[in-house]
């Protein structure tokens, strides 16, 4: 049996809907499926997850979302006549989740409603059951799976019965609708097909698979044929769009192999992510940048003479919402990159502040501005030269390096430039690696 999650420019029109039903009815096995809230139909179009996030805005300035829920509705209300199908059996539908919505139910419980609709809009086409994550999945307040979930996705799937399941959501501990982080559809593929213990989880997008680097800078990139499953949360962790970072989590213990693939080119192979592979003489997949980062740094003498220092300092920084993804040690120094939108640069100054006062710092700075660019493959540590060949490329190209992490994961390596240099940085790798 195999799970599909089909992505937001798979179902953001009946012609990409038609598509997406070829695709299943090509293959028996093909028998849950997964799909996100209808996404841009062309580059300046909006995604229903975006409006639905702005109908709640509204709400919680006082209005009403009527108004701008009307074109949430025409997204819906579109596909379903041009894929022939009947618009008024929707109309109450469409209708509750917007007196929802305007009753103030937050906006996990708007933005979820994209893919409950696009789930309940695709399952009458199918004619499969529509089966929804609410209560099934439950999400815990940290965005992990409840264990709970396996169970209760067991008990809900019966033989012989063919699913479409919305993604994105589920429900907290207390059975409230939760959303996963943006692009979450992907985390609900891997959980149905964990539970549902699948051959295959395939995710059809709108390429043919994951990119060794993003096709907007190296115009002939190529698709990575296979990857591990760490090398793809490396890849991801780092900016590579394709498949989400935490989609892997789900997966992990059964050991399922996920098929990247192309809906607007199902005979494409795509990309396979795996277990393990065979390295060869492919030691690298990927090299990706990721912005929006600031740093902070802090400096004081013998800063580490006192015990528990860092539990105390993260402790701090984790009452001002700042959770660093990367971190770097002197001897009377610490340097923690965390992403910008975490928190305002107020919030940002008040903890400085705080900081400084709390532990007697010399120096405390906050730096917005920063990139990491990723190396990622699972023989970067086997081959050497690999940190010569990019360093020196960087160095020529006249790229700053802000910091060297080699060492911390066999599978990738991390280095720092400043946001602006970002692009040019890959392309520079990319060119000297690949
Ligand atoms: N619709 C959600 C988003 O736009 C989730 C998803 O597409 O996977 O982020």
């Amino acid at each position: 049996m195999i799970v599909c999650k089909f992505g937001g420019s798979s179902v953001a029109e009946a012609q990409q809907i038609r598509k997406v039903k070829q695709i299943v009815d090509s293959d028996p096995r093909r028998q849950i499926v997964i799909v996100s809230a209808p996404g841009k139909r062309s580059k300046d179009d909006e995604k229903v997850t975006d409006m639905l996030y702005a109908c709640n805005a509204m709400v919680q300035q006082g209005l009403s979302c009527k108004d701008l829920f009307k074109k949430v509705s025409l997204r819906y209300t579109t596909i379903l006549s041009d894929l022939g199908m009947q618009v008024k059996p929707f109309l109450p539908v469409l209708e509750e989740v917007r007196q929802m919505i305007d009753a103030g139910h937050g906006a996990e419980y708007a933005a979820s409603r994209g893919e409950y609709l696009a789930a309940r809009m695709v399952a009458a086409f199918f004619g499969w059951e529509f089966l929804d994550t609410d209560p099934l999945i439950v999400i815990n307040h940290d965005g992990t799976v409840n264990p709970q979930t396996w169970d209760n996705i067991k008990k809900a799937l019966k033989p012989k019965v063919k699913y479409i399941v919305p993604g994105f959501y589920g429900c907290d501990p207390e059975g409230k609708v939760k959303t996963f982080s943006r692009g979450g559809s992907d985390i609900t593929g891997a959980i149905l097909s964990s539970a549902s213990h699948a051959e295959t989880y395939e995710n059809w997008t709108d390429v043919s698979g994951v990119f060794s680097v993003d096709p907007r800078l190296i115009p002939d990139a190529k698709v990575i044929k296979e990857m591990t499953y760490r090398e793809v949360r490396e890849l991801a962790g780092v900016g590579a769009g394709v498949f989400h970072e935490e989609a892997i989590a789900p997966i992990l213990a059964s050991g399922i192999p996920i098929n990247v693939k192309n809906t607007n080119a199902p005979q494409d192979a795509g990309t396979m992510i795996l277990p393990t592979r065979e390295i060869g003489d492919h030691t690298l997949v990927g090299v990706s940048a990721k912005g929006g980062l600031s740093r902070l740094s802090l400096r004081k003498l013998m800063l580490f003479k006192r015990t528990g220092i860092r539990h105390a300092l993260l402790t701090m920084l984790h009452i001002f919402g700042v959770r660093p993804s990367f971190s770097l040690f002197g001897i009377d120094s610490i340097v923690w990159f965390f992403e910008s939108s975490q928190a305002s640069d107020s919030v940002l100054n008040a903890m400085c502040g705080r900081l400084k006062s709390e532990f007697d710092l010399e120096e405390v700075a906050v730096e917005s501005g920063h990139a990491v660019v990723g190396i990622v493959g699972s023989g970067v540590m086997q081959d050497s030269s690999v940190i010569a060949k990019s360093t020196t490329a960087l160095a020529t190209d006249k790229i700053t390096l802000n910091f060297f992490n080699y060492g911390s994961s066999d599978t990738s390596i991390l280095i720092g430039v400043s946001g602006n240099q970002a692009q040019d940085a890959v392309k520079s790798i990319y060119r000297a690696l690949f």
